[in-house]
């Protein structure tokens, strides 16, 4: 290239030399990443890799999926499974801890590996999809729990799976006179928006009504494709929502939020959750104060729109479960 600029990816990246070649790993980086990538997968797709610029050694986007050497220190705070799901787990792949609902994780691939990723210890590219024996395990497992409403795909990522296998786990659990609600958790339709098929999308058309939460972090995670792929969504009358994580140097400012929950609103998302970091290991370069959490969500208030607003919520350690943090406002009166 005449000006030394890399070119652009056309694969996902997944090795540091594959980052450093695009560009978007320095040389100096390069032996902690490959430490890191021992331990914990690497996924950068060409949407990814076009919104980050190289230039910006502080880049918001990059901070996300870039490894760094600082995921090899554990905090002494910090836990292998911080949500605690192994004991809400009554067959593979099934995670029930609240009563109405459950998790269902088909398999554990991501379209890209967030570095802040609570479950790094488990996603990755290999394993982790469940065999047709663990699946059908998983179903009847649904099917003979009525008190269960609501079944929530996650991983993994669910939009990984094929169209033809999305749309036959959707139908199965449809089919099940108590489920009212299917939901899905995914980063694809912003990290990966080519995958967002017609087929895709009329594979989410299982006839009990869906709602899709979107996991996206920064204002620009938001492109004319990603935007594209959350209509052709809306099409197939899947209702979406927002679910973030606050992160220092991603969107830890009061203009960074507000800029990310008005982008979602342009693309149809009604933001739902913003996350405090849940303690995976190797994740405390992330880490915000619960404090300045919502000292950032007061300055939003009345100033933006209502509909922008998610609540602020925690994972509890040890498998207690979600709280909302606030924010926490003077009594009314
Ligand atoms: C977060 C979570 C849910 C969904 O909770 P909502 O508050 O309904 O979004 C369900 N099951 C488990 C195990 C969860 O961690
Ligand atoms: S897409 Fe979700 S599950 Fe996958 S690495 Fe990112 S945060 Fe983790």
């Amino acid at each position: 290239m005449p000006d030394g600029t890399p070119p652009r990816p056309a694969r996902t990246l997944r090795t540091p030399e594959a980052l450093h070649a695009a560009g978007l790993l320095p040389a100096g980086a390069l032996a902690g990443a490959a430490a890191v990538a021992e331990r914990y997968s690497i996924a950068v797709t060409p949407a990814v890799a076009a919104l980050i610029d190289p230039a910006d050694p502080a880049d918001p986007i990059a901070r996300q999926y870039i490894p760094d050497a600082a995921e090899l220190v554990t905090a002494p705070h910090e836990l292998e499974d911080p949500t605690a799901d192994a004991p809400f787990t009554p067959v593979k792949g099934v995670v029930h801890r609240y009563p109405d609902r459950a998790l269902l994780k088909p398999l554990l691939a991501c379209p890209v590996y967030c570095r802040f990723c609570f479950r790094r210890e488990a996603v990755g590219p290999d394993g982790g999809l469940l065999t047709e024996a663990e699946l059908e395990d998983a179903l009847a497992w649904f099917a003979r729990t009525p008190e269960v409403r609501e079944a929530i795909l996650t991983g993994g990522d669910p939009l990984m799976l094929s169209p033809r296998r999305l749309g036959e786990i959707l139908g199965r659990l449809a089919a099940l006179p108590h489920i009212e609600l299917l939901r899905i958790h995914s980063r694809v339709p912003v990290a990966a928006p080519g995958l967002v098929s017609e087929a895709l999308a009329a594979a989410l058309e299982a006839g009990k009504p869906l709602y899709l939460c979107v996991h996206a972090n920064h204002a620009r995670e938001f492109t004319p494709a990603a935007i594209g792929a959350l209509g052709r969504l809306v099409r197939a009358g899947v209702v979406l929502l927002g679910q973030s994580v606050l992160l220092r140097g991603v969107n830890d400012s009061a203009g960074a939020l507000e800029d990310l929950f008005r982008a979602m609103l342009r693309a149809r998302v009604k933001p739902y959750y913003l996350h405090q970091l849940d303690p995976a290991p190797g994740t405390a370069r992330f880490a915000v104060p619960v404090e300045e959490g919502r000292a950032l969500l007061r300055r939003l208030r009345g100033r933006v729109t209502g509909l922008a607003w998610p609540t602020y919520v925690q994972e509890r350690p040890a498998g207690g479960g979600k709280v909302p943090l606030g924010p926490e406002y003077p009594p009314a009166g």
